[in-house]
């Protein structure tokens, strides 16, 4: 089967083909400019590839309501141009073909659970520390949809005594997003992330937050396993650091072997490496087919 797939990004709209297996076969990558131009780009790509399904994986938000009249449009983005913007609805103009859209986080999230870090598993989390915290949802074999879509990213975290960062989040301040994203830590330290790679104090309180979502995430939705990626988690040595304060906070209220003794396999990095995107945009568009050849 021929699967188009679309990773559509802030910065860059990456499109590709593929294969029911995940297996990329192409891919480009367009600057996001206005919708106008971008999407010129992104059908000139496909129309001669003759896709059986295509995918779409979107920043958002989103509405992904079927039955609602902006179902498809990325809705309430600062960014200029996209607000409201009927995603979907330009790509149906030009391709007649079963379409699967949803968020950037949940199509990985499905990706990760299809052909990567939560492989066979029917429950998975997929979180982005990067320009913002985004996290997707698998629970029972579904993608967590809900009244709009979980935006995990914004939860209230507790803040460090010793931490007078006032939160960059535009809406919230001092939430997750807001103390942990990328931004986050260059307003804090005054430098980009990747230049405090060997200041430890700037990891443990970057883990300090991001265990505190993950506690709440494992309480909530008690995912099996959750895989983390995005630029900051780049850091590696963030991993241990988070798992630790996740096993401290928990401190022994949940008693399965995840967390008690196989913490290193339940908080893992994405095992789709520079592909994550577009194979979750696979994904999606493999589940849109599968949904509409049995409907
Ligand atoms: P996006 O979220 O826009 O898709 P990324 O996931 O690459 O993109 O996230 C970008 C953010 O991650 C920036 O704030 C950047 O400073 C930070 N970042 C990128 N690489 C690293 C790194 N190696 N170490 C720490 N932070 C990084
Ligand atoms: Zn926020």
């Amino acid at each position: 089967m021929k699967l188009g797939a679309i990773e559509a990004g802030g910065t860059k709209f990456v499109c590709g083909i593929g294969n029911e297996d995940g297996e990329v076969i192409e891919r480009i990558s367009i600057p996001t400019t206005t919708p106008e131009e971008t999407m010129r780009h992104v059908v000139d790509y496909f129309k001669e590839k003759k896709v059986n399904a295509l995918g779409v994986g979107s920043f958002g938000p989103v509405d992904l309501d079927v039955s609602s009249a902006t179902y498809g449009y990325i809705t309430s983005t600062p960014k200029e141009h996209w607000n409201q913007y009927d995603l979907l609805g330009e790509l149906k103009k030009h391709f007649q073909v079963p379409i699967g859209f949803d968020t950037d986080v949940n199509a990985a999230a499905l990706g990760e659970s299809l052909w990567g870090a939560a492989k066979g598993l029917d429950s998975c989390l997929y979180m982005t520390v990067g320009t913002g915290i985004g996290v997707g949802a698998v629970s029972e074999g579904k993608l967590v949809h809900g009244m709009l879509h979980p935006e995990m990213g914004h939860i209230l975290v507790r803040r460090h005594v010793e931490d007078h960062f006032a939160g960059s989040c535009p809406f919230h301040g001092d939430c997750l997003e807001g103390m942990a994203s990328g931004p986050a830590i260059e307003a804090r330290w005054g430098k980009k992330g990747v230049e405090l790679a060997s200041d430890l104090e700037v990891w443990e309180l970057e883990a300090y937050y991001l265990a505190q979502a993950l506690m709440n995430y494992i309480l909530v939705l008690s995912p099996k396993r959750i895989v983390i990626g995005g630029g900051v988690m780049k850091q590696e040595h963030l991993f241990p650091l988070v798992r630790n304060g996740v096993v401290q906070l928990l401190n022994g209220y949940i008693q399965h072997e995840n967390v008690l003794n196989q913490i290193e396999r339940y908080i893992v990095p994405p095992d789709l490496g520079d592909n994550a995107g577009l194979c979750g945009a696979l994904a999606l568009a493999r589940q849109e087919y599968t949904i509409k050849k049995t409907s």
